[in-house]
């Protein structure tokens, strides 16, 4: 489950995957990505909205990291509905990246310019040791789990 912020829809984010997103983005978007989001609503993307309880814990832990003022609304509920959803938020917002690292939220970046840091989590096979960008069920190679981890030259 991918759980997409505004940037996604403006930057034409694909991918084979269920997805997710909140009102919130749907409201920052105009011609062309609000058609993208409508069009992707009506292919099946979930639109969630996440638990206050959840909310204030994503807040908490915003704040500890020092990103709480960087962060809008819209972006502490997206990282919220990542959180509950148990997805990959993709966004390329900086301040969210670093809290939902700090949640074990995995991430992905749409357009890489500008940010050193684009893989925050790899995912490497249990049997073959082989290493993936995406978050798979098992792993296409030999069939064995994978296990999430940072890059080691993170
Ligand atoms: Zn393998």
């Amino acid at each position: 489950m991918y759980i997409l912020d505004a940037s996604a829809f403006i930057h034409e984010f694909h991918v084979n995957e269920p997805t997710a997103t909140i009102p919130g983005v749907r409201e920052e978007l105009e011609d062309e990505a609000a058609y993208r989001f409508d069009a992707q609503e009506g292919a099946g993307m979930r639109i969630h909205i996440p638990d206050p309880e959840t909310i204030d814990r994503i807040r908490r832990a915003a704040r500890e990291q020092g990103d709480h003022d960087e962060l809008s609304e819209t972006d502490i509920r997206l990282l919220a509905t990542a959180f509950e959803l148990d997805g990959t938020i993709v966004t390329d917002d900086y301040a969210m990246q670093n809290t939902a690292s700090a949640l074990d939220i995995p991430v992905r970046a749409i357009a890489q310019e500008g940010i050193e840091e684009e893989r925050v989590w790899v995912f490497q096979c249990s049997g073959c040791g082989r290493e993936f960008d995406e978050d798979e069920e098992r792993c296409p190679i030999c069939g064995s789990q994978l296990t999430r981890k940072r890059p080691q030259n993170a």
